[in-house]
């Protein structure tokens, strides 16, 4: 008997005993965002578009393909480096554009016949996704409901020395990291037996640079208290596990945006959420 020769199929061909390769992500690389994961849709148009992170980590969604240069003003040419997406041409004959300038759910501004004729394709598409039922503009989705329990959409978070929106509530933010089964992590950022921040009403102070709202206090989520790691940790938005298991990829790209009082006023609230007054009133 050989016990060395691996099972085959009649054809002779290797028999299920396939296992995954390990990918890893090189210690040296500018992104741990796995790209194969990072394709979506346009929420205005429905559209394909990649998802990147630039330099200063903040995501880009990018038109899919490579368009040449001689297309594509100056201004508006990107290129991929190492995973990082750059505002600039690399000098070779293609570049990327980002999507919103080619948008057809926006106003955009006349480009150059060759884009403009891409923006007319790309709305032509918009128009048979609606038709087929595959999409719904935002302009014809019923209004949100308001939520039964007062707590912040996109709370604002205060962590190194910075200010955050999030994308979403903070018990819903999930943990980016690719799991061994490779799915992403299930597991929330804030976790109980994480040391947790302090929901608190704040000024923004002009020294910051943010301008500040005539008389606004803004509730935020206070974290700058916390160690080092910790508040890293939820910039990086990882588990309490996944902070530790530094070799996992990421599959999704974080949520934060850097918080602009003008861009975001929306998401000012100058009362805290209705669990922590109802704790404090307990504790008064
Ligand atoms: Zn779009
Ligand atoms: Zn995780």
């Amino acid at each position: 008997m050989c016990p060395t020769s691996p099972p085959r199929r009649w054809d002779g061909s290797h028999a299920g005993t396939h296992r995954p390769r390990a990918l890893h992500v090189a210690p040296d690389s500018p992104t741990r965002l796995l790209r194969t994961a990072q394709s979506g849709t346009c929420r205005l148009c429905g559209n394909r578009l990649e998802w990147y992170q630039r330099s200063d980590g903040r995501p880009i969604g990018l038109h899919p393909t490579e368009l040449t240069t001689r297309t594509v003003p100056a201004r508006c040419r990107w290129h991929l480096s190492r995973g990082v997406a750059h505002p600039a041409g690399d000098g070779s004959a293609w570049c990327r554009i980002p999507h919103h300038l080619i948008c057809p759910g926006l106003d955009t501004t006349t480009l150059t016949p060759p884009l403009n004729e891409l923006r007319r394709q790309l709305a032509l598409r918009t128009r048979r996704l609606i038709d087929a039922g595959a999409h719904t503009p935002p302009s014809a989705q019923p209004p949100p409901q308001p939520a039964a329990v007062c707590r912040p959409s996109r709370p604002i978070a205060h962590l190194l020395y910075g200010y955050y929106l999030a994308d979403r509530p903070l018990e819903d933010i999930r943990c980016v990291a690719q799991t061994r089964t490779r799915h992403r992590c299930p597991h929330p950022v804030h976790h109980p037996s994480a040391p947790s921040g302090i929901w608190r009403l704040h000024s923004p102070s002009p020294g910051y640079g943010q301008l500040t709202l005539p008389g606004a206090a803004m509730a935020l989520y206070d974290l700058s208290h916390l160690p080092y790691a910790e508040q890293l940790r939820w910039r990086t938005q990882r588990c309490p596990h996944h902070a530790a298991a530094r070799g996992a990829a990421d599959l999704a790209l974080t949520g934060w945006e850097v918080f602009d009082p003008l861009l975001h006023h929306q998401h000012i609230h100058t009362r805290l959420p209705d669990r922590v007054r109802r704790r404090k009133g307990r504790q008064e």
